[in-house]
Formats: structure tokens, sequence, C-alpha cells
């Protein structure tokens, strides 16, 4: 199962105030992000690993655009968006927890009271 059947994908556009290096004009951007919201639940066919990676999965943005033209007449020149990040996560929840917190049911408990003890 491939991250993007975790996701509902959307290209966003956020305005966004950027000043050119060249001219030092600000401008207001319509900077482009792909969206992706995570599903509330896995499509049909999950197996144990694509649960687990689905359980850590976060909702995000991606910019897309790297460069953008400026906008002052007398300038027009490209340049980069170094100002802000290109991964947005959109809910910042405490780190996953290592490991899973349910065991599935019917699954016996595993003997390796030592592997428990490292992993914390
Ligand atoms: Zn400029």
């Amino acid at each position: 199962m491939r991250e993007s059947d975790f996701f509902d994908e959307k290209d966003v556009r956020k305005p966004t105030s950027l000043t050119c290096p060249f001219c030092g004009r600000t401008f207001q951007y319509e900077v482009r992000w792909r969206q992706r919201l995570k599903k509330k639940t896995l499509p049909g066919g999950a197996s144990s690993e694509d649960r687990r990676r689905f359980g850590k999965a976060q909702s995000y943005l991606v910019r897309i655009d790297d460069m953008v033209g400026c906008q002052n007449g007398r300038c027009r020149r490209r340049f980069e968006i170094a100002s802000f990040q290109t991964v947005v996560f959109l809910s910042e929840s405490e780190p996953a927890p290592d490991g899973n917190r349910k065991r599935p049911a019917g699954t016996p408990a595993r003997r390796s009271r030592n592997r428990n003890h490292r992993r914390r």
C-alpha cells in the first residue's frame, strides 16, 4: 500500500507575503501546496504493516512552488521561496508511541520481557 492511499490529496493555494531579494518589494503570492489529509479509515486490504504506518501518518501540506516571479513590473525576476518551510504538519499531536498500544485480539503475548524493557 502506498503512502498516497492513506491520504486525500488536494492542491490548495495560500496567499503568502514574499519579499523579492532583487528589488526588495513585498507582494502577496498565491503559493501552491499539495494538501494531504489523512483518511478517516484505512482502505480495505491493509496489512498490519500498513496499519502501523497509517497510525503514525499525519495530515500535512507540501509546498509545490519553489519559485515565484516577482510582481514588480520593473523587476519580474524569479526568486526562490526560501523563507518558509516546505512541509507543514496540520495536526501537531504528541509523537506517536513506539510499538502498538493495543495488541490485536487473539495474539498471544510474547515472552520477550527483555525486548520490551530495552524499548523504553
Ligand atoms: Zn523584484
